[in-house]
Formats: structure tokens, C-alpha cells, sequence
């Protein structure tokens, strides 16, 4: 059982290790604002199982707290089971935040609507 987050470059395979899986969404957004790349998960923790291919639902699993949300990286890492990547979750999240389907209750994490 592992509690690190692991996530690799498709193109370049520059790996990043995190325990927060935030760290991993930063680490996205750094690499493809410089390079385009996408990156994917290699490794999560065993209990970060995909709740649904439908985004909101799966927010809504994942989600205890409302006001507080799920936060991007976990809800990646869970949509990873389905072999999206971080790129493809966060365009996901953003398509139902435009469609009012999501909200943001602070920076980078979600909540159902
Ligand atoms: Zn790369």
C-alpha cells in the first residue's frame, strides 16, 4: 500500500513523486505551459478508486464536505482508473464548470452543484 502519488510526462517521461496530489495538478500546469506535454498517473493509493466516467458524479462521491470540495489532483488520480490523464480530467472539470454542473469553493478543488 502506497500513500505517494505518482505521475509521468507522456512525451518526455519527467516523473513527479507527491504526497498531496494537488502537487501533481501544479506540476501539470508547469509542464504544459512550457511544453505542451500532458502528464498521467503512474501510481495512486489503493483506496483512490474511480467513483464514475461522469465527472459531477463522481465529484459528488468523492466529496464529504461541500463547502469544501474534492481537490482536482484526487479527483484526477480516482479518474485515472478510467486512463484519463490529468490534462483530460481538468478539461472535464472545466466543460461542467462552464455548464454550471461544478463549483469551485476555493482554488483548485470542486464541489458538485
Ligand atoms: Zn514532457
Amino acid at each position: 500500500m502506497t500513500s505517494s502519488f505518482v505521475a509521468t510526462c507522456v512525451e518526455c517521461d519527467e516523473e513527479r513523486t507527491a504526497r498531496d496530489p494537488n502537487e501533481i495538478v501544479r506540476f501539470y500546469r508547469r509542464h504544459n505551459s512550457v511544453t505542451g506535454h500532458d502528464v498521467t498517473w503512474t501510481e495512486t493509493p489503493d483506496d483512490f478508486d474511480g467513483a464514475s466516467k461522469d465527472v459531477p458524479s463522481a465529484v459528488a462521491s468523492l466529496v464529504s464536505d461541500p463547502d469544501e470540495g474534492v481537490s482536482l489532483g484526487a479527483l484526477s488520480a480516482a479518474m485515472s482508473e478510467f486512463g484519463w490523464t490529468v490534462g483530460e480530467t481538468l478539461d472535464a472539470v472545466y466543460d461542467h464548470r462552464m455548464r454550471g454542473a461544478l463549483w469551485e469553493p476555493q482554488d483548485d478543488y470542486v464541489s458538485a452543484v
